[in-house]
């Protein structure tokens, strides 16, 4: 059994890389006969775009996509939308804060705003944090908490490296102190995705996660947070991005980049499937199938490794 589940951001429609990213986690579910959990990451709330998350819900649906529990469908690990388990994330902090894993950081940088989102890559990442508030002397954290001076969390990193079996990938090796301290809740009380997506992975009994190879740079900084919570880690698999037909990352220069608008054109669903498996290696260019055909002896051995080029305007042209 292979519990799994796809996580994404209501920050707009649903991308074709993102469909495809979605197809590899179900078919990873169900073809170890495990069960499939959707879920909302709206925990950026000035990203979050109105209707975005029913829309992304409908296309999924409209592919061919289903899952067992979910924002629409409820179910045991209820609720399903980030913006509604911060309870579940104050639990978590406090299990790390009286580990002494935690410290209140009191530097207003960009990486302080950015840490609700998800880093899709080193621009999103930001530069390493240096520690300016590590060790500050108890007193002065005293002092400056009682001036009520606005303290964002950090998680502190250990040295050392983080070696972990990537089921697409194969051997990875990563040191996450690279990066420094990562922050675990904004100084607005925001929780940070780091452990907003861990804490859930936990709760929810995850046993897989599939998701892009843009998150691959934070699996380090995850694994030593499942361990400081004493949970054991799922099994990840980062898949490569989808490419635009000039070998860059699929943007929306590209063209219609969202499977509302392939939908729109009225491109049938088993098409735009069957594109996204052959993008997997999983069937050949253009043929049509849904979901569920490609179950039976799907591994994740069988996923292709290179990086795959889309071009959006040739979908188009064949309803
Ligand atoms: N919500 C994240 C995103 O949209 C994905 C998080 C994950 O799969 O771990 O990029």
């Amino acid at each position: 059994m292979s519990r799994g589940r796809f996580a994404p951001s209501p920050t707009g429609n649903l991308h074709l890389g993102s469909a495809r990213t979605a197809l590899a986690a179900w078919l990873v579910a169900r073809a170890g006969g495990g069960s499939f959990v959707l879920r909302m990451e709206d925990l950026d709330r000035p990203r979050v775009v109105p209707g975005a998350a029913e829309r992304i819900c409908e296309d999924l649906r409209w592919l061919g996509l289903d899952w067992d529990e979910g924002p629409d469908v409820g179910g045991i690990h209820a609720p399903y939308r980030q913006s509604e388990r911060s309870a579940l994330y104050g639990q978590a902090l406090d299990r790390l804060s009286s580990l002494g894993l935690t410290y209140p950081c009191f530097c207003s940088r960009a990486d302080v705003a950015r840490a609700a989102s998800a880093p899709h890559g080193p621009a999103d990442d930001g530069p390493a944090y240096p520690g300016s508030c590590r060790d500050l002397p108890a007193e002065e954290v005293r002092k400056r908490l009682a001036e009520r001076r606005p303290a964002a969390l950090r998680f502190r990193v250990p040295e050392g490296e983080i070696a972990f079996v990537d089921g697409a990938r194969g051997a990875v090796r990563n040191h996450p102190a690279k990066h420094g301290d990562f922050i675990v809740r904004r100084a607005d009380g925001l929780y940070a995705y780091h452990l907003a997506v861990v804490a859930d992975d936990v709760e929810m009994a995850i046993e897989q996660v599939v998701r892009g190879e843009d998150l691959l740079e934070s699996t380090a900084r995850q694994i030593l947070l499942y361990r400081a919570l004493s949970a054991a880690p799922p099994a990840f698999a980062h898949v490569p991005l989808v490419l635009g037909p000039d070998g860059q990352r699929l943007a929306k220069r590209h063209g219609s980049i969202a499977i509302r608008d392939v939908r729109q054109r009225g491109v049938a669903p088993e098409a735009v499937c069957g594109a996204l498996a052959a993008s997997l290696g999983l069937c050949g260019e253009g043929d049509r199938l849904r979901p569920a055909d490609l179950v039976g002896g799907f591994g994740l051995d069988r996923v292709s490794h290179q990086p795959p080029r889309l071009d959006p305007s040739k979908w188009l042209s064949s309803p």
